[in-house]
């Protein structure tokens, strides 16, 4: 009989969004008539700015014409894309990176799990704790987490991010050869500064190491002192990877478009980073569609960057009202301020799970729990700023009244 990958019969269930949406039906079920506001979600709600749909619109009729019909597109993406990526989101911040050194893809996602390809099956990887979930996931299915002891992988780096350590992480003792970072973060909603960044620039160049930097929330920093890519850091072209994504800029999470950047001077034994993920993109991946390269290119119009900007605005003002209205009612609230991420301790020392349930029992508020992004997450709660904004008014005044 086959014989299967075991490093996915290792996995442990994806228990944490599965348990926030059972303990939320069995309340709806217990309490039909209560009115329940989620501010656990992790996806855009607001629709794709027009200037987008236009565009997706206008390459459908392409699509429509054998002039201008396109079939196959380069493994790397349209040149128009990545011009105007290059042209936007890096040349206005100092950054040199070229629009040959940038591979479109369809998000952020499938290139932070599938970049695991070009690197050996022995490296050590480490990641924040709290993490996103999908950097662990991914090398465990490579067979690079070693064992789930039922709390952590057993050969996973967990560099812990905590109030005591202002949630950026301390260079490690055991040196990784991967280093998952990725600001501002989601689940803490903290951004990094240029100065806590270096260090760890300067530690994967004297190590060998490579930095995978995932710079999806970018769009969310307002303070204009932060660092928007890795690349702002000097020495970074020859250690990081970064990845980047139009989903939480510009709406496309159910759109899929995003981008991967591997410098040409990033090498490693003499190999291009690049090279090696040009074969195994045009191996494993016939590029992005047409017409959502387009409806992408479109973000960067003018209309596309004042309706970008816009629904920016809209998410940041729901941050602004969770995070005070949160530290008003005495609540040790982190992020939200480069970020579409609140993070706040749970009062009394309660548990993640506890304080989860007493907010959707009494404020009928569905959160979500830290403990679910990993062991340092324990006694913090994550809420999202991706809601309607009258809900979420609702949802700080029921918890203000609640505490
Ligand atoms: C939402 C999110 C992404 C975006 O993924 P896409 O596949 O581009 O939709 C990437 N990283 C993190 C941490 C995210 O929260």
């Amino acid at each position: 009989m086959v014989k299967l990958n075991e490093n996915y019969l290792k996995l442990p269930g994806s228990y944490l969004f599965a348990e926030v949406a059972r303990r939320t039906a069995a309340f709806s079920a217990a309490h039909p008539e209560a009115d329940i506001i989620k501010l656990g979600i992790g996806d855009v709600t607001l629709p794709l700015p027009p200037a987008c749909v236009s565009a997706l619109k206008r390459a459908a009729d392409d699509m429509a014409d054998s002039s201008t019909f396109m079939g196959y597109g380069p493994y790397e993406g349209y040149a128009f894309l990545r011009e105007a990526i290059v042209k936007n989101d890096y040349e206005p911040y100092g950054v040199r990176i070229g629009p040959d050194e940038l591979f479109v893809s369809d998000g952020a996602k499938s290139d932070c799990g599938n970049i695991g390809d070009i690197f050996s099956e022995d490296c050590v990887v480490a990641v924040c704790d709290p993490v996103y979930p999908v950097y662990i996931d991914a090398n465990a299915m490579a067979g690079r987490a070693g064992d789930w002891d039922g709390r952590r992988w057993t050969n996973i780096v967990y560099m812990p991010c905590t109030g005591e350590n202002g949630f950026f992480p301390e260079l490690p003792e055991r040196v990784p050869d991967l280093i998952y970072l990725c600001f501002p973060n989601n689940p803490t909603g903290m951004a990094a500064t240029k100065e806590q960044l270096q260090p760890w620039v300067d530690y994967a160049n004297e190590h060998g190491s490579v930095i995978l930097y995932d710079a999806a929330y970018r769009a969310y920093i307002t303070d204009p002192s932060l660092p928007r890519s890795i690349y702002e850091i000097p020495g970074a072209e020859t250690c990081a990877i970064e990845f980047g994504s139009f989903s939480k800029t510009a709406g496309f999470t159910g759109t899929r478009c995003g981008w991967t950047v591997i410098p040409r001077a990033l090498e490693r034994g003499g190999e291009s980073l690049y090279d090696m993920w040009m074969r195994r993109q045009s191996t494993k991946f016939n590029g992005t569609a047409y017409v959502i390269q387009r409806a992408a290119e479109a973000v960067y119009s003018p209309e596309g960057k004042e309706q970008t900007a816009g629904m920016i605005g809209y998410y940041m003002e729901n941050a602004r009202v969770i995070r005070s209205g949160l530290s008003e009612a005495g609540l040790e609230t982190y992020g939200g301020t480069d970020s579409p991420y609140i993070w706040f301790r749970a009062p009394g020392d309660q548990d993640s799970w506890s304080f989860f349930d007493r907010l959707l029992d009494e404020a009928h508020v569905v959160t979500t729990p830290g403990s679910g992004f990993g062991p340092s997450g324990e006694g913090f709660i994550r809420v999202t700023a991706f809601g309607d904004s009258a809900r979420t008014r609702e949802a700080v005044e029921r918890i203000k009244s609640m505490l």
